[in-house]
């Protein structure tokens, strides 16, 4: 089994969570170019996932509207022009050694 790792750096989201599945999300084509800005010193591709605590909560699309009715859906989306906000950077204090 390979563990879908998050593509941020020092995130540690992976699709086997206890919290449920987690949502990972791949840049959308409209916004590729966007996302590749925020990550510069990072090759996004096509093919990047990450996961949902990098986006605002209302930018996530957890059902739709059928009829009057909002129907939860277990596949989360992101809404268009959604863009990866939160937590892009894990500060790893330097210098600290882990002595166990
Ligand atoms: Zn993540």
């Amino acid at each position: 089994m390979v563990n879908k790792l998050c593509f941020v750096d020092g995130c540690q989201t992976r699709s086997d969570q206890e919290n449920g599945p987690a949502s990972f999300f791949r840049p959308p084509k409209d916004s590729f170019d966007e996302w590749k800005k925020i990550f510069p010193e990072k090759t996004l591709l096509q093919t990047s996932r990450l996961c949902w605590k990098h986006f605002a909560e209302e930018d996530i699309v957890k059902g739709k509207m059928i009829g009057q009715e909002f129907v939860h859906q277990e596949r989360r989306r992101l809404k268009k022009g959604a863009k990866p906000t939160l937590l892009l950077v894990q500060d790893r204090p330097p210098g600290v050694s882990d002595d166990r």
